[in-house]
């Protein structure tokens, strides 16, 4: 019987994933206002969110995200080139673009929606793809799907990018070369300046994504800020999912790219429009981000104020990394500050390389100073022991 078969191959990957210590599963969790969660019938303070300024439970986003699923219905009813493209989508967009400095932007289903139909729409078989070893999952997706073909380059190293360019740039016609701009499991961010330089340098387009900087680095405008200084990279994807508390992805860019983006991305072409409520609640979300520092400063600050008291170096984003290597080890420390009431999710391969498993501390506005003490507390506590 084919049906067992399946079964029965399905359970076999699986207990391969147990023997690894891999295997996953999910757990129902409640995120609630005060920035508590409940797991596990358990109350936590949670480090592993990526809802940096809380904004998924602002009043003025609720209200809005509510106004507009009342005046326009829960769902978009098609996809946005036939008849769901709610003028919300937009207002957004224009935001996006303005935010970002860029003269359009176009909103996808999600981010990693975003890095799957933009990479193939613009490169093919005769192009070049040079992609950070670290950059996130959804890229090295969308590259595969372009048939372009793919280079990997070492972690931020510049020297062996350029190396890689001028051996074989000339080779193909054209030349992408994909980054985080926050690593979202490291928290370090891209050389921009350097890679935008070296990419001028050799004609080659420069794509960051910028999914954990926007709202939360370089006062709320994202890692395409240096030091006070907006570096005009040419194509900057992102999530709508993270610090702007809703759901939804982004490409900003300039005008003819984007109208080509609207034509021609398969994963915004062959899908369903965003929900009215999610497109108000971003536009509502952003236009906080625009106007308040104080709140989009604070999570990195926080993040500063737990790694000084565990001596970790001053960390560049609200991420900060506690490197353990062993997943069983990960795992354990895990689970010991949970039992201390604070949620830090343990990350291991295949989300990060195989021996740097790790603790991943994100850090939120809704935190408080004392919260951020008291977990910094716990965390050498645990790691003393375990
Ligand atoms: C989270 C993340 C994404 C995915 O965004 P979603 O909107 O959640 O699909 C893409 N890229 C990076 C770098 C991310 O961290």
């Amino acid at each position: 019987m084919s049906e067992d078969l399946l079964r029965k191959s399905s359970r076999d990957k699986l207990a391969k994933l147990e023997v690894q210590n891999l295997r996953r599963r999910l757990i129902n969790t409640i995120r609630s206002s005060n920035g508590k969660i409940l797991r596990n019938s358990q109350e936590l303070i949670s480090f592993s969110c990526n809802d940096y300024l809380g904004l998924t439970h602002h009043p003025e986003v609720i209200k809005a995200s509510q106004d507009a699923t009342y005046e326009y219905g829960t769902g978009s009813g098609g996809s946005r080139l036939v008849s769901g493209n709610n003028p919300l989508n937009s207002e957004l967009e224009t935001l996006l673009a303005k935010i970002k400095g860029t003269e359009d932007a176009i909103v996808f289903g999600s981010g990693y929606l975003a890095n799957l139909g933009v990479i193939p729409a613009l490169v093919g078989r005769k192009d070049l793809i040079l992609i950070d070893e670290l950059s996130h999952a959804c890229l090295f997706a969308g590259a595969m799907l372009s048939n372009a073909h793919t280079i990997h380059f070492k972690h931020s190293d510049i020297s062996e990018l350029a190396k890689l360019m001028t051996k074989q740039r000339e080779s193909y016609q054209h030349c992408l070369v994909l980054t985080d701009g926050v690593f979202s499991m490291d928290g370090d961010l891209a050389p921009i300046t350097a890679l935008h330089k070296l990419c001028k340098k050799h004609k080659a387009w420069l794509m960051t994504d910028d999914a954990h900087g926007l709202g939360v680095i370089e006062n709320g405008r994202g890692s395409s800020v240096v030091d006070g200084c907006a570096i005009p990279v040419p194509l900057q994807v992102g999530t709508l999912s993270k610090a702007v508390g809703a759901y939804g992805g982004y490409l900003c860019s300039n005008k003819e790219t984007i109208e080509l983006i609207r034509n021609r991305a398969r994963s915004l072409v062959y899908t369903t429009g965003l929900p009215p409520g999610n497109l108000a609640a971003a536009i509502a979300a952003l236009k906080i981000i625009g106007t308040n520092i104080e709140l989009t400063n604070r999570p990195l600050a926080l993040a500063n104020k737990f790694a000084a008291s565990l001596g970790l170096s001053p960390p560049k984003s609200p991420i900060v990394t506690i490197q353990l290597g062993d997943v069983e080890r990960t795992m354990r420390v895990s689970m010991e500050l949970e039992k201390k009431g604070f949620l830090v999710v343990a990350i291991r391969p295949p989300t990060v390389p195989v021996g740097t498993s790790r603790l991943r501390c994100t850090f939120s506005a809704t935190h408080t100073e004392a919260q951020v003490d008291a977990f910094a507390k716990a965390t050498k506590e645990v790691l003393a022991i375990q």
